[in-house]
């Protein structure tokens, strides 16, 4: 749909040069011809405070402009989270972890989309430690002083895998892990067999060696950023397919934040491997509760050509919408 349809829709389906919600649930029925009428209904609901309200056609326009006209042509981001040798082959192979899942199986499937899905822009994050790192069982001793839980002088009963707690502003849970992808090694590259794309942008996490970092936007205490977000926002990023490894830590803690920072999220199921069974499937649980769509990665390309509209990433564009533009609505 092209954007100079805007005022033939509005001519055809306007009375008396207003919109009437009766007449804009059944516009919104010609753009999301999936969707049922309630489902329309709820839409309309989301987009609008007020029931009563027919729209003017200023009014409608910036309907079009900060709500349908994003929905229909969507700007993707692809956010491959971690695909690094020690996450593979290394010190913290997923093969090792309870779930027992080969991180080595989601390269051909990324390779494959990077190849035969148009994404706007494309992201590899990158663990990325130095070797004092917080979240290092080995730097338990150099780092026991900051120790809340359990008490400092306790600081040897701590195993591998045990989650303890350092002070800090929040106070920060962690769990103990073994040496991983420290800064220059070959632990921390990227596999060797996954393909980076020209224009690929990088984004490197946890470099800060007293706070660690599983989301690709924020360190575990929201204090620090990792400039993801001011890339997809400088980008006019709506869309965000997040993959890779760990699918219960660090592509849960990535796609969780984007769906806080109001993208529409897609997490390509196949291209993910994780840690634990129960918690990967916690994970898909919680992000489609916050409005992510949990999919294969052989039915996004309508997606992210714009050319499958679900309904649900519309409500999550019809939410923010509202939240941002409904004073304005109401005042034009
Ligand atoms: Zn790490």
């Amino acid at each position: 749909m092209l954007a100079e349809d805007m005022n033939e829709l509005f001519g055809i389906y306007s009375t008396d040069k207003k919109l009437p919600r009766k007449n804009l649930i059944s516009l919104l029925q010609s753009i999301f011809d999936s969707a049922s009428e309630i489902e329309c209904e709820s839409l309309c609901d989301s987009l609008l405070n007020r029931k009563d309200v027919d729209l003017s056609m200023p009014q409608f326009k910036i309907i079009w402009d900060n709500f349908l006209e994003p929905v229909l042509k969507p700007v993707s981001a692809f956010v491959i989270v971690d695909v690094q040798n020690d996450f593979i082959s290394g010190s913290l192979a997923l093969t090792n972890c309870p779930a027992q899942e080969d991180g080595a199986e989601v390269v051909p499937v990324i390779n494959r989309l990077l190849t035969s899905t148009p994404f706007s822009h494309v992201f590899y994050t990158y663990d990325w430690h130095p070797r004092n790192h917080i979240s290092f069982h080995s730097n338990l001793k150099l780092h026991k002083s900051r120790l809340l839980s359990p008490q400092p002088d306790n600081w040897e009963s701590v195993s591998m895998f045990d989650r303890v707690q350092f002070d800090g502003k929040p106070p920060l849970e962690q769990t103990m892990w073994p040496d991983h992808c420290i800064q220059g090694t070959d632990g921390a590259k990227l596999h060797k067999e996954l393909k980076f794309i020209e224009g690929g942008l990088e984004i490197y996490k946890g470099f800060n060696h007293s706070v660690d970092s599983y989301s690709a936007f924020w360190d575990n205490g929201e204090v620090s950023a990792t400039g993801l977000l001011n890339e997809l926002n400088s980008r006019n990023v709506t869309d965000v397919y997040v993959c890779g490894l760990a699918t219960d830590i660090c592509v849960n803690f990535t796609a969780t934040h984007a769906c806080k920072h109001n993208f529409r999220v897609i997490l390509v199921e196949d291209a993910c491997r994780g840690v634990d069974t129960a918690a990967i499937a916690q994970t898909k649980e919680k992000l489609s509760d916050l409005g992510a769509l949990i999919r294969t990665s052989d039915t996004i390309l309508p997606l992210v050509k714009g050319e499958e509209i679900p309904i649900k990433l519309a409500m999550v564009a019809a939410d923010n919408f509202r939240r941002k533009f409904a004073a304005t609505l109401l005042s034009t």
